[in-house]
C-alpha cells in the first residue's frame, strides 16, 4: 500500500491547511476549511482533485471553506455531529470509521474546545489530525466544554502510540512555549525544544507537525500528573484533571 501522502501549508493568519492523498486511488482531502482559495491553490499546485472534506469541529476558520469548495468540486463533507457543519453529508462520532481511499481513520471525540470536536487519527499510518484539541505546546482554549471534558479529551490522544504523528490546525507554539516554561521551568526537554522552535520560527518554518512523544515530554497540558510541574502550580499530589485545570487558566490568564 502506498503511503498516506500530506500537504501542509500556511492558511490566513496563523491556521493550517492540510491536504491528504491516496496515491493508488487519487483520493484527496482537506482536514478542513480554513480558506477555499488558498486551498483551491495548493490543489492545483499539486495536481490533486478534491474529494472529500474531513471537518474536526464547526468553528469558521475550520469550516469557511466548506460550501465554495464543495461547489466547486462535487466533494463530500464528512464532520462531527452537532449540526454546525457547512454541507455535510455525513455526521460521525466516537468509534465511528471513516474510509479515506485505501485508508481508514478512527474517530475520537474530543469536547471541549467545542462540544462537536473530533479527531482523526489513521492508525496504520500513524498519524492523527486534531483540529484544536492539542497543539504544539498547548491546547485548544475551553470555549464550550469544561475543563474536566477537554481533560479527558487530551487523555484520549495522550493514549495513541508516541510515535503518532500529530497534526494541529494552528502555528502558535512560541507563544505556547513562552507560558509553557512558566509552569515547567526545570524541564530540560523543554528547553532544548524551545531553542529548536525558536530556530524554526525565526527560519520562516513551520513547528507543525509534531510528535506524541515530544509533547509527551514537553507539553505542560499533557503533563498534568508530573511531580515537577505539579510542584511549580503549586498543586503537589493532585489529580491530573485538577492539575489540567490550573495550567489551563494560568494559560488563559498569561
Ligand atoms: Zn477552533
Ligand atoms: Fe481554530
Amino acid at each position: 500500500m502506498a503511503d498516506l501522502q500530506v500537504h501542509q501549508f500556511p492558511c490566513l493568519s496563523d491556521n493550517y491547511g492540510l491536504l491528504i492523498h491516496d496515491p493508488a486511488t487519487g483520493d484527496t482531502a482537506s482536514i478542513d476549511t480554513p480558506d477555499a482559495d488558498t486551498i483551491s491553490a495548493a490543489l492545483a499546485e499539486k495536481g490533486w482533485t478534491l474529494t472529500h472534506i474531513l471537518n474536526t469541529h464547526h468553528h469558521g476558520d475550520h469550516t469557511g471553506g466548506n460550501m465554495a469548495l464543495k461547489d466547486a468540486t462535487g466533494c463530500r463533507i464528512i464532520g462531527p455531529h452537532g449540526g454546525g457543519i457547512p454541507g455535510i453529508d455525513q455526521a460521525i462520532g466516537e468509534g465511528d470509521t471513516v474510509t479515506f481511499g485505501s485508508f481508514t481513520a478512527k474517530i475520537f471525540e474530543t469536547p471541549g474546545h467545542t462540544l462537536d470536536h473530533i479527531i482523526y487519527w489513521f492508525e496504520g499510518e500513524q498519524t492523527a489530525f486534531v483540529g484544536d484539541t492539542v497543539f504544539a505546546l498547548g491546547c485548544g482554549r475551553v470555549f464550550e466544554g469544561t475543563f474536566e471534558q477537554m481533560w479527558s479529551s487530551l487523555a484520549k490522544v495522550r493514549a495513541l502510540p508516541p510515535e503518532t504523528v500529530i497534526y494541529c490546525a494552528h502555528e502558535y507554539t512560541l507563544a505556547n512555549a513562552k507560558f509553557a516554561i512558566t509552569v515547567d521551568p526545570d524541564n530540560d526537554a523543554l528547553k532544548a525544544r524551545i531553542k529548536k522552535i525558536e530556530a524554526l520560527r525565526e527560519a520562516g518554518k513551520p513547528t507543525v507537525p509534531t510528535t506524541l512523544e515530544t509533547e509527551l515530554a514537553t507539553n505542560p497540558f499533557l503533563r498534568p500528573d508530573d511531580s515537577g510541574l505539579q510542584k511549580a502550580v503549586g498543586l503537589a499530589g493532585a489529580t491530573p484533571a485538577e492539575v489540567f485545570a490550573e495550567v489551563r487558566r494560568r494559560k488563559d490568564n498569561f
